[in-house]
């Protein structure tokens, strides 16, 4: 059943007005917020819970969730890259269609109401994995909204046949390009390869999204590339179009090389997605989230990776990657709502993602009796468009 479009949802809290407000929603965007509105539509009885904008994942993988992380847990980044890609070689369409479903519906369960996924493209799985994703994206439209990222995981020059598999993924209809900027030999060929993908991108309208900087620090010049791809998506054009995934090396950079960093990223409009269960589990860090806001880098967190050998753990519930977060990095509870709704649309491309006149209503009710509260509970949630009308109160 398609959730519905056109109610008023009545009697909830929200993270910006006092007391009990209604919520007017016509044909799925809100149209007003107050207290007492009147009664024209279907109503939803909001039993005094706290609403949100729908939770955004900015960077989830769906296609390699779900798989036996493998006997080595300390083994770090190459090694799960090189278990994973020996897994990939195993994958079905049914298979990664079953283990893809079971992600979204954790997160749906989770109140996450858009979901931006890398789908990994290589020789070796062709699109075989994207094919799958697309269909899920027209399949789940409605419940959770997701941008489809074709993701060259194991490079572009190092696996030849890699570029024009992400043309085809474009002209089948994916969302974003992605890029890894760490994936190629050596520290030129990476630059190549991230211009290579800015300038498809440019070329085909499309956003970017970068794995970058998967590191402990700079020793890697491959894992030290964030300020040059600011520069380079200036040079491209793609000012505001970005999005860098970990940027962890920032966290082990000297404080002068990580504020110039931070300004060239703010300066070309780059975002930067963190992912903290992956970031701690195979780094020991994300990257500086205070510091990357206070330079005005627009920045949220997502869960990346669920149950494999990047992150061996995982409930796709955003809430979990927050507190985990906020942990890790004393980001408070407020910015940390701000991060997983508000910011993380923006990255996405909706500026105007809030319980706000205007926004798209993928709203979700939080079984509190505040955000805060509710965030720090991990309270349930459910999304309003699915709850039961009822009669009129007035
Ligand atoms: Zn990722």
């Amino acid at each position: 059943m398609a959730p519905r479009d056109t109610y008023l949802l009545t009697d909830v809290r929200t993270r910006h007005h006092d007391g009990l407000v209604d919520v007017a929603v016509e044909h799925g965007r809100i149209t007003a917020v107050g207290p007492g509105l009147d009664r024209r539509t279907p109503a939803i009885d909001g039993r005094g819970q706290t609403v949100l904008p729908g939770l955004v994942e900015p960077h989830l993988h769906l296609d390699k969730a779900m798989l036996d992380p493998g006997p080595d847990p300390d083994a770090g980044l190459d090694a799960a890259v090189a278990r994973t890609a020996e897994r990939k070689s195993r994958f079905t369409p049914d298979d990664v269609r079953a283990r893809a479903t079971d992600v979204l519906r954790r997160a749906h369960a989770h109140g996450t109401t858009r979901v931006r996924t890398p789908v990994d493209v290589d020789p070796a799985v062709g699109l075989s994995s994207l094919d799958v994703v697309l269909d899920l994206r027209a399949e789940w439209a409605g419940r959770v909204e997701l941008q489809v990222v074709p993701f060259p995981q194991e490079g572009i020059a190092s696996r030849p046949g890699t570029r024009d598999l992400l043309v085809e993924a474009l002209r089948r209809g994916a969302d974003v390009l992605g890029a890894c900027s760490y994936a190629e030999d050596d520290a030129d060929a990476c630059r190549d390869h991230v211009r290579d993908v800015l300038d498809l991108a440019q070329h085909h309208g499309v956003p970017v999204d970068v794995h970058a900087d998967f590191a402990a620090g700079s020793d890697d010049p491959r894992h030290d590339l964030a300020a040059d791809i600011a520069a380079m998506t200036s040079a491209a054009g793609m000012q505001g179009r970005v999005v860098l995934g970990h940027a962890t090396t920032l966290a082990g950079l000297d404080p002068d090389a990580r504020g110039r960093t931070a300004d060239a990223l703010a300066e070309a409009g780059v975002g930067v997605v963190v992912l903290p269960p992956t970031d701690l589990y195979l780094v020991g860090a994300s990257a500086p989230v205070r510091e990357l806001r206070a330079a005005g880098v627009r920045v949220a967190y997502s869960s990346n990776n669920v149950r494999n050998a990047f992150t061996p753990f995982g409930t796709v519930d955003l809430l979990d990657a927050a507190l985990l977060l906020g942990h890790m990095q004393g980001v408070d509870l407020d910015t940390l709502l701000d991060m997983g709704t508000v910011d993380a649309a923006a990255l996405l491309g909706d500026d105007h993602h809030d319980v706000t006149p205007g926004a798209r209503a993928d709203l979700v009710l939080l079984d509190a009796p505040d955000a805060a509260t509710g965030l720090l509970d991990r309270a349930p949630r459910t999304p309003v468009a699915e709850l039961p009308t009822g009669a009129s109160r007035r």
